[in-house]
């Protein structure tokens, strides 16, 4: 499904699939893939999503990499890091105003200075993506004008290129639940651009196409939304996923009634601090060591602890966290 696609082994694959068992009184049994290990520039899921985008422009013969965040983008820093292992130049515009002495990088600006990625600061807030996107697409014209050959990559890494990724995810992580004889029944996991969304649909689409899995077997794939825009259904992860399919060759659709965000977690904004968040991770912290942060998925765990506080599981599910990363954003 994946070896005709242009791919750049970045990521250290697969992660580990932890069993952290029953936790919490007649809870589910719970597991947590650690995404957040995969390796490059400090890990994080946009690695997965990062093979196949640099696969992409490699064979394009792109000489740099644009993207864009907020301005403590995971997405942007890994990045930076690939750019740096693959020999290309990375360019980031970020949200917000240039560090300066008063107010140094710090966390994921700090790393991505380190990879020698060139910053380029909008001014603009954290939430408004599309003026980020704009100041994007104006320095794509700019590099390409001045020969730089560049991939450019919206937000998140969320392409149908970029989603491949997450269909590897899902096929490994279903392999390794059959080497320990075992399957997920729900797979939760923290949703801001979509395109792990749609990656693990569109990987769970492929196996069911190709006989590897039952439709009735299939886990549940329940995205925590902490941005404004997929909490409202943007992107359409259906089409998004189907798109992702299509690259694969997979000719199966997704049912849209498969795709679910639960929008209860966000608070008032991407990016604003939630009581339940910081519960959560402070619950991760000492439960196992585990790190999240308040943007992403220090907000999705909280999403899955109210999911079992809710009594949705009993002790006879086993339910996966995916953990998508995010730790660099504590120290900013
Ligand atoms: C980008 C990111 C997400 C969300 O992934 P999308 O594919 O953009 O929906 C979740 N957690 C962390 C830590 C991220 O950096």
């Amino acid at each position: 499904m994946f070896d005709h696609l242009e791919r750049a082994r970045l990521a250290t694959l697969p992660t580990p699939l932890e069993d952290i068992a029953h936790p919490f009184a007649d809870g589910p049994h719970l597991w947590i893939k650690r995404d957040d290990l995969t390796g490059l520039g400090g890990g994080g899921n946009k690695a997965r999503k990062l093979e196949f985008l640099c696969g992409d422009a490699v064979a394009a013969g792109a000489r740099s990499l644009v993207t864009v965040g907020a301005a403590q983008s995971n997405h942007c820093r890994m990045t930076g890091a690939a750019a740096a292992r693959l020999g290309l130049e990375a360019h980031l515009v970020l949200s917000g105003d240039a560090p300066d002495e008063r107010r140094p990088a710090k966390g994921n600006q700090l790393l991505s200075t380190m990879f020698g990625a060139q910053m380029h600061y909008t001014g603009s807030a954290a939430s408004h993506w599309g003026e980020l996107e704009i100041a994007r697409e104006a320095l794509t014209d700019d590099l390409a004008a001045q020969g730089l050959v560049p991939y450019s990559v919206p937000i998140g890494g969320s392409t149908a290129v970029g989603a491949v990724g997450y269909a590897v995810g899902f096929v490994e992580l279903m392999e390794q639940f059959e080497a320990h004889g075992s399957r997920p029944d729900a797979l939760v996991f923290t949703s801001s651009s979509g395109g792990t969304h749609a990656g693990l649909l569109a990987g769970r689409q492929a196996m069911i196409a190709s006989g590897q899995l039952s439709a009735a077997d299939a886990p549940a794939i329940i995205a925590i939304g902490v941005a404004k825009g997929v909490n409202l259904g943007m992107p359409d992860i259906a089409e998004f996923a189907d798109a992702t399919l299509d690259l694969m060759g997979i000719a199966d659709r997704v049912d849209p009634a498969d795709v679910v965000v639960d929008a209860r977690w966000i608070g008032d904004d991407y990016a604003a601090r939630t009581d339940a968040a910081d519960a959560a991770i402070d619950w991760a912290a000492t439960t196992g060591g585990w790190l999240c942060d308040p943007v992403y998925s220090g907000k999705g765990l909280s999403g899955l602890l109210g999911l079992i506080d809710e009594g949705r599981w009993n002790s006879s599910h086993n339910v996966v966290f995916i953990h998508t990363g995010g730790w660099p954003a504590l120290f900013a």
